[in-house]
Order: C-alpha cells, then structure tokens, then sequence
C-alpha cells in the first residue's frame, strides 16, 4: 500500500527546503518525492512541514527525573542505582518523552540492555543499547568507557571484545573538560584523545562525546582514523566547560558528526532540536563567524546521527527509510522562509506525526495512548517509591 503526504509546505531534503511536495512511503521506505504524486491512501501534508527523524547519538535515558545531588559534571554523570523494574518505567516515560521531541533513534547508555530494546519497540523508537564496560558492556553492541582508567586499564580486552563484534560501536568520554585534560597530561604524559589511540582504540568505530577539549592536530588524528564526533551543544554550556569544537572545521576534515544531549543531569532533555538549535548559536558566538547554517546543523542532527550508528536514514530522501517527523508551525506559510527562521519555529507541541519505518509511531490518537501509558508508568514508579537520584 501506497501511502502520500500531500502537499507538504515544506520538507526538508539534501536539497534544502522545497515548497509544496508530496512524499509517497511504500513498504517502510520514501519510494517518491515530487508533484501530484499517486497513491492509496492520502494524508494532508498542507500547513506542514517535514523533516527526517532526529538521532540522539548518545545519552542516559534512566536520568530522566534524576535530581543532583551534587553539581553534576562530565566526571560524576555515570549514575544507574535504580532497579530493573524502575528502569522499565524510566525508559518508558524517557523515549515517549524522545518521540514527542521527533527522535526516532537513541543509543542510551543503560545496565540493562534487554529492558531498552524491549521498551523501545513498544513506544516505536529505534535503540541501540550502550552498555559501560564495567557492566559487561562487551556483550552488547554499543560499549561505553567512562574516563581515562577504562581506555587505559582495558584497552587490550576492549580491542578483543571489538574485534569479535564487528558490528559494535565504542562510546569514549573524552576531553570534555580543562580537568580532563590536566588529569590526563599529568596522569599519563598524553592529551586525552591522544591517549585513546595510543592504546589503539581511536578507530573507525569509535564515537568521541563531546570533545570540546581537542587540539587540532588531534582533530586530523580523529579524521585519520576515521573516528566520529557527538556534540552535546547543552550539556557543553550548561557545565561551562569553556570548550567547544568548532564544526565548520570537523567539516573540512571530512569527520562524521551527530548531535546528543548527553545525561538530561547535564544536557537539561532529550531534544535533539534544543541541542540542534544550541550547536548553531554556540558555534556562531564562540568562534566568531557566520557561516555555520541551519541545514548543516540540521544535518548533523538527523542524517549525520543515523550515519555513526550505523542506520540507514535520518534523510529524506527516496529509498530511505520512512523515518519523518511532521511539525505545524505558522512559519510554513511564510513564502521563502529562511531555515534559520524555521529552526527556531519548531517545538514539540507541533508535532503532529512521527513515522518510523513508515509507520505511523505518533499521531493523534496515539498521543492519547502515551498519556495514559506515561501516567501508568509515573504510578507503577510512586509505588516502588522511587527516588530520583543523581
Ligand atoms: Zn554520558
């Protein structure tokens, strides 16, 4: 069956923005994009405008509620003290929470794997559990080192355990603040990231999270290997790290990049389109110049993502997987809105559908499953008296 968004406003393609297109989705994928477009079944795109699904490329679902307990930072935010079953609701309320912000792909980091990719099938959210190698992160495809000591006290098992799962993806923590890098130089005479491929673990699977604190010889050395960069544009003012990357010159060095929001204890929430938006004012202030745009942040925030987990899509365009956000801003009927503009129009309350795979994860009526599915959750973890903690 053939399914037709028509005439929408405005979609968001690796053309740029185009007025008035119809989008046609055929077994879970874009088969079409363009004009009087037929179909089977039709929706009515008009007065809206979309973009492919955001991919939040690292974060800590379970924080969701977690209150600090102390000024929390880069160092102390790897905290998972609750039970499984209190894990269950936290991931429930967290990636409704992520689909009503238009992430249709996560990679959290999480002791119980199981529970999150079960969790997410149910809401419609594509997972991919990130386990710290101190849980036995080596079983699952997406392994997490915290600090300094895991890259330097199990670099050789790391290396092992990659080299068994070829599929698997290495989140590193990593020169995130002046502290680490101090620590690091003083510690064991390297800077940070120079430090993780000594012990030969800055590689083409290998995610850095936020690197504010790169040189930029280290930043060849990231493009060298082949290595990919998450941004935590919040997160990265919000603990006033005093660091940044500047992604104009990640760009030039033809290193893939994607957007998180990192812990919400350090991040603030799961959108991706908070931390899109942050990247760009970020960027232009701190490094002093114009030219970073909305379609690259924008960019990075969906296709850029999908790309270093290793998914197809994040990118509307045909063949790709029918992965689509659907927002209803007033903006869409401005002629030649500007991206910029439109960035800063979105929000959440906006949204209208979300597909993944071509099926529809959120719309009206599912709206009001959620609630009640979020409101079930918040009880079950009033029960188990669950304290939030940080
Ligand atoms: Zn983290």
């Amino acid at each position: 069956m053939r399914l037709v968004f028509r005439e929408c406003s405005y979609i968001l393609s690796p053309q740029g923005l185009l007025r008035n297109i119809d989008i046609a989705i055929e077994d879970g994928k874009i088969v079409a994009i363009g004009r009087n477009i037929g179909g089977d079944e039709e929706v009515d795109c008009r007065g809206l405008v979309s973009l492919p699904g955001f991919a939040n490329v690292h974060t800590h679902l379970s924080h969701v509620f977690a209150a600090p307990k102390v000024t929390p930072s880069w160092e102390n935010h790897h905290v998972e003290a609750h039970s499984r079953e209190a894990v269950e609701h936290l991931l429930r309320l967290a990636l409704i929470d992520s689909l009503e912000h238009g992430v249709t792909l996560v990679a959290d980091t999480t002791a119980y794997p199981d529970v999150l990719r079960r969790v997410a099938a149910e809401v419609g959210v594509k997972a991919v559990p990130a386990v710290p190698w101190r849980m036995h992160g080596r079983r699952e495809r997406g392994i997490v080192l915290e600090s300094l000591e895991d890259i330097v006290d199990f670099s050789e098992e790391i290396k092992s355990a990659l080299e068994e799962n070829p599929s698997a993806v290495l989140f590193v923590h990593v020169a995130n603040s002046r502290f680490q890098v101090y620590a690091s130089k003083t510690k064991y005479g390297k800077f940070p990231i120079e430090l993780v491929d000594s012990k030969g673990l800055l590689s083409n699977v290998t995610i850095l999270v936020n690197p504010g604190w790169a040189a930029s010889w280290e930043l060849k050395l990231i493009s060298k290997r082949g290595s990919k960069i998450a941004y935590a544009p919040v997160a990265d003012a919000f603990t006033a790290s005093g660091g940044s990357l500047p992604a104009r010159e990640v760009g030039y060095h033809g290193i893939t990049s994607g957007l998180c929001t990192e812990s919400p204890l350090l991040g603030l929430s799961l959108s991706v389109l908070d931390a899109a938006r942050h990247l760009l004012l970020l960027q232009r202030s701190q490094f002093w110049e114009r030219e970073l745009t909305a379609l690259e942040v924008l960019d990075i925030a969906t296709r850029g993502g999908y790309s270093i987990l290793g998914f197809k899509g994040g990118v509307l365009e045909e063949g790709a997987p029918a992965d689509l956000v659907f927002f209803y801003t007033s903006l869409v009927y401005v002629e030649d809105v500007t991206p910029e503009r439109l960035l800063f129009s979105l929000g959440p309350a906006g949204i209208k559908y979300v597909l993944v795979d071509g099926k529809f994860v959120l719309d009206p009526p599912r709206k009001r499953l959620l609630e009640e599915a979020k409101r079930e959750s918040l009880e079950k973890l009033r029960e188990l008296s669950y304290e939030p903690k940080g």
